[in-house]
């Protein structure tokens, strides 16, 4: 299972899916491909939600799934473990 946040940016309203926590927790700052600005993941944080990757014998990828969203509490229970 992999942890994912969207954020959505300010100056033109594009959606940024991000797949490292650490990114969101440290606050950094990442630049939108389309104007340039940058901006701060946390304070923009739309959704986390889990995804679950399925892989056959071989390690290769044949089915993903989203089971759901996470809370913000759950989110932290969770990544404390
Ligand atoms: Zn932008």
């Amino acid at each position: 299972m992999v942890g994912r946040s969207s954020v959505s940016l300010p100056q033109c309203g594009r959606y940024y899916a991000e797949t490292s926590w650490y990114a969101i927790e440290l606050k950094s700052d990442i630049e939108c491909g389309s104007c340039h600005e940058t901006f701060n993941t946390k304070n923009h944080l739309t959704a986390r939600v889990m995804l679950r990757f399925t892989l056959d014998d071989k390690g290769k990828m044949t089915k993903t799934e989203m089971p759901g969203h996470i809370s913000a509490k759950v989110f932290e229970a969770f990544r404390l473990r």
